[in-house]
């Protein structure tokens, strides 16, 4: 995909402004603190209808304003792709994306008085915000990235949710649903409440937390190669190893037998998990087994030996695996929504050596990728795509293109 043409409202620095976005990409070049990082805030904020940087929807109104509003135009730039996907049901397609028709446009507003969020797609405002998500099929780069080697395992968590809510169906509800009841559980236990109002909960939680498992599960299992091969082309060192950690121990063999019955092996182990941590449920008063407490791990193997990259990993290796991790995001985008996904770089260079950064613009030429919108702060930075990319300047959120 591709975005054509981009409205800009009151979002952060930025001055409101309509922009026409060449079909190869552009480099945004500016200091630090002009607006760079904001203004791939605003096009991501059009694929997950929230900020990349995890802030709030009321702290990108621009100071003193009361509603911030973007809309994008976006295109098929022609990638059908084979659509050779990873085989099963989730590669047709159309997971939440609508028709491949001409273009489409998005808007999404956010207003702080009575902290209302409307997006529409075409003119028709989206029942459920889940409808309107992944529009760009883009993927971002950024330096915070990094977080997703060296932070806790709530940042993988939630890298493994965002991938698989915008390009598997039934993802987002099956963790909708699980939350959901997860909380209400929890509320139980903390009142102490009867064992049977307990216990009430726990059909609902298993059944939706082993379709989360077994989908996280399945997408590193598939992925893990890649993400190891990703890892050995950027940096000529030893092997890369991803794998599902998941809170509930599955039991070996279960990804022998058919889907269906791995989701069923899935759900035992889980409801035996729940009898035993019973008790000590009940004196904490929370959930201590389940999904919301999984991980994924990610080592470097050499031989026998082995470390783990958040524990043991160099600055550049942590990169390194994260940005890894985000090539394979965008493969997923291929594989499974068949496009050439829309590449975002925040300024990402900076922090490898020239060498790795070398084999990363190299990998990401080879790839099959659609447009790209590169920031930062020297021209000299842009390496990727260089003659085609035009070059915009940005100083204090006025975008010269
Ligand atoms: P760097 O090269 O340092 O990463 P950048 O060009 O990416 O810089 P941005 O992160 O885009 O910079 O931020 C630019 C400016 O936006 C900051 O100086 C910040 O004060 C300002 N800013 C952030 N949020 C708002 C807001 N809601 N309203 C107005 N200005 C804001
Ligand atoms: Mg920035």
């Amino acid at each position: 995909m591709r975005l054509s043409r981009l409205v800009l409202r009151h979002f952060r620095n930025l001055q409101n402004q309509e922009l026409e976005l060449p079909s190869e990409g552009v480099a945004l070049i500016g200091d630090n603190a002009q607006g760079k990082s904001n203004f791939l805030e605003a096009i991501y904020y059009l694929e997950t209808l929230r900020s990349f940087r995890s802030a709030r929807d009321d702290q990108l109104v621009r100071f003193g304003e009361d509603v911030f509003r973007i809309v994008g135009t976006a295109e098929s730039d022609g990638s059908a792709g084979d659509g050779d996907g990873d085989g099963g049901a989730e590669g047709d397609g159309d997971t939440a994306q609508g028709d491949r028709g001409g273009p489409t446009e998005i808007a999404a507003a956010f207003q702080q008085r009575g902290r209302k969020k409307k997006v529409t797609i075409d003119g028709q405002e989206a029942e459920r915000l889940t409808d309107a998500l992944g529009r760009l099929s883009a993927v971002i780069f950024s330096p915070a990235d990094v977080e997703l080697v060296s932070g806790g395992p709530s940042e993988r968590r939630r890298f493994l949710d965002i991938v698989l809510s915008l390009n598997e169906r039934g993802y987002m509800k099956s963790l909708q649903d699980y939350r959901k009841i997860l909380q209400r559980r929890n509320a139980a236990l903390k009142a102490g409440a009867p064992t049977s109002s307990v216990a009430a909960w726990e059909p609902g939680l298993v059944r939706s937390g082993a379709e989360v498992m077994a989908a996280r599960r399945r997408w590193v299992h598939a992925k893990c190669a890649a993400f190891g091969d990703y890892y050995a082309a950027v940096s000529d060192e030893a092997r890369a190893v991803m794998s599902y950690a998941p809170d509930v121990s599955i039991p070996p063999g279960a990804e022998s037998e058919g889907a269906a019955s791995t989701e069923e092996a899935i759900a035992d182990a889980f409801r035996e998990a729940l009898h035993d941590s019973f008790e000590r449920e009940r004196r904490r008063g929370v959930t201590v087994v389940g999904p919301h407490r999984d991980d994924v791990r990610l080592r470097l193997e050499d031989g026998d030996e082995g470390m783990d990259l958040r524990d043991y990993g160099s600055g550049g290796q942590r990169r390194t695996a994260a940005l890894a991790l985000k090539l394979v995001e965008a493969m997923t985008i291929r594989q499974h929504r068949s496009r050439n996904p829309m590449i975002l770089l925040d300024d990402v260079f900076a922090e490898l050596d020239p060498g790795r950064s070398e084999r990363v613009l190299e990998l990401m030429e080879h790839e099959e990728i659609g447009q790209v919108v590169i920031t930062a702060p020297k021209d000299a930075d842009v390496r990727i795509r260089r003659d085609q990319l035009t070059r915009w300047r940005i100083a204090d959120g006025v975008i010269e293109a």
